[in-house]
């Protein structure tokens, strides 16, 4: 069976699993201040699709949700913590997956960078 129109993810405790139509639009490393506290990393780092395309095939009664601003939601697993998707209500139609979830590992370039003024000095220098 062919799987290429398709991300797939899971949890990290294997409560939730998703899958996510293609294609993405873009994927990003954000470092604002909220993703650094909500991944607890020096990033949030995430796919963006339609949010159409999105299928939670297991475990939506695990999946809790955080305002972390007026329009920023971001999704997360109450059994485990892993954070799984961030979206705005101002844009409906799209929503941003995070990497790190996906299985297998994401095969995309990211192209957008955000906040990169917020990089830690611990990250590893290039
Ligand atoms: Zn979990
Ligand atoms: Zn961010």
């Amino acid at each position: 069976m062919s799987d290429a129109g398709y991300l797939h993810g899971s949890c990290l405790c294997g409560g939730v699993t998703y899958r996510a139509a293609l294609p993405v639009s873009h994927a990003s490393h954000c470092y604002c201040r909220m993703c650094q506290k909500q991944h607890g990393a020096a990033a949030g780092s995430y796919a963006n699709v339609a949010s159409a395309g999105l299928v939670i095939e297991q475990g939506a009664d695990l999946i809790a949700e955080y305002a972390s601003s007026d329009h920023g939601r971001r999704d997360f697993c109450r059994g485990c913590g892993s954070t799984l998707f961030w979206r705005s209500t101002q844009s409906p139609d799209r929503i941003a997956i995070t990497l790190g979830t996906m299985e297998p590992e994401y095969a995309g370039q990211v192209t957008r960078e955000w906040f990169v003024e917020n990089k830690p000095a611990w990250l590893p220098q290039a």
